[in-house]
């Protein structure tokens, strides 16, 4: 069957090409700072904390993914944010998603902000929103210093931290009247992530190559022992069997599928999600695997697999702390508008879901990179 799935990759930000606010050519990107797809819209501080340190997490990435139905969702990205502390990252699999969270923010063709027709030039233009966000994070600036009034920050901690680590002790009150332009394209302080801007793809066919026989070999031989398994342990329960498997399927099936285009970051299913083949993601492992995902808390509809981080994005963030098999973003099939939310903290935002897995240890063992796995079984 021929694949159409869309790969995403993580590429250096070309100076002479620089993010901007371009509505038909919006951004998606890693680290550095968020683009609100609604600028009058940022998240807050409050939103986006870990829910085990109560820290304000870092801004992984925003993907922009444009869909038809309904009218409103014609723009539309989400944001993913995760916590960089060491501990959170270590914590036990059902605490994980309290350290990474996930939102969905949509606007209709036409709205307020950005240019629709030469006549309704869009609020964006202006620079109206500018100085309202944190000047460390570009989240919502709620609090402003005392002291010059012109710099603004999402907490106390950033401006903290802008006082204290970067240059704002020696700049208040002699930049009042400066206004500095946001700077999309390079991580401006430590704690955020290398930026990187996401370009797509479509997945390759597979390669006939002779790392693709040795894996289809290790594959059939394993196929010929869980037969025999099975004829042992009818009875047993699948959960019981995964743990018993011996040499991880999924974790080759998945080594397998990377070997066609080893740089992706990024495995796009929304797409094409009429298609039964791309519901499932590239299980890392057959170790735990999402059992359910509940329903859109807003509207109750059914969440389906929008698209996968793959563990290729590690390589690109070098952040000792974080770590993770891969991160799968499950969102409302409705594309829900906030119109009919029920009353939560969200506000105009949509939190979805991020499932993590891991590699089992039989994948560690293999290593987690996409060439070593199979060179170090010869
Ligand atoms: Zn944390
Ligand atoms: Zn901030
Ligand atoms: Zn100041
Ligand atoms: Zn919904």
């Amino acid at each position: 069957m021929s694949s159409k799935i869309q790969l995403g990759f993580a590429i250096e930000i070309d100076e002479n090409d620089p993010l901007m606010y371009d509505i038909n050519d919006f951004p998606s990107k890693i680290g550095g700072l968020p683009m609100w797809l609604n600028p009058a819209e940022p998240l807050t501080s409050e939103q986006t904390r870990c829910e085990i340190c109560n820290d304000i997490m870092a801004f992984l990435l925003q993907i922009y993914n444009t869909e038809d139905f309904p009218e409103e969702a014609f723009n539309r990205s989400t944001y993913v944010f995760i916590c960089r502390n060491e501990n959170c990252n270590k914590t036990s699999p059902e605490n994980w998603n309290k350290i990474m969270k996930v939102f969905r923010i949509q606007l209709p063709k036409k709205n307020p902000y950005y240019p629709f027709s030469e006549d309704e030039p869009g609020l964006l233009i202006e620079g109206t929103f500018k100085s309202r966000y944190c000047k460390i994070c570009n989240l919502k600036g709620s609090k402003c210093c005392s002291k010059c009034k012109n710099a603004y920050y999402c907490s106390k901690e950033h401006q903290l931290y802008d006082w204290n680590n970067l240059d704002h002790k020696l700049n208040c009150s002699t930049n009042c009247t400066k206004v500095v332009n946001i700077d999309y394209n390079t991580k401006s302080n430590e704690l955020q992530f290398n930026c990187f801007e996401i370009v797509n793809e479509v997945e390759p066919e597979s390669k006939i190559s002779k790392m693709d026989l040795k894996v289809e070999e290790m594959l059939n031989n394993m196929n010929i022992m869980t037969e025999k398994e099975e004829s042992f342990s009818k009875q047993q329960l699948d959960e019981e069997e995964e743990t018993k498997v011996d040499v991880d399927k999924a974790f080759l099936k998945f080594q397998k599928r990377v070997e066609r285009e080893p740089e992706q970051a990024f495995r796009y299913y929304r797409t094409s999600y009429n298609n039964t083949e791309f519901t499932k993601p590239l299980y890392v492992s057959d170790l735990n695997k999402p059992k359910e995902i509940p329903d859109c808390k807003h509207c109750h509809s059914k969440r389906t697999l929008e698209y996968q981080v793959m563990p290729q994005l590690l390589n690109f963030l070098q952040d000792d702390n974080v770590d993770f098999g891969t991160l799968l973003i499950y969102t409302c099939e409705s594309n829900c508008e906030s119109a009919h939310f029920e009353k939560d903290e969200c506000g105009v935002w949509a939190r979805e879901l991020i499932f993590r897995q891991d590699f089992s240890n039989d994948g560690m063992k293999l290593g987690n990179s996409s060439n070593s796995a199979i060179t170090s079984q010869n």
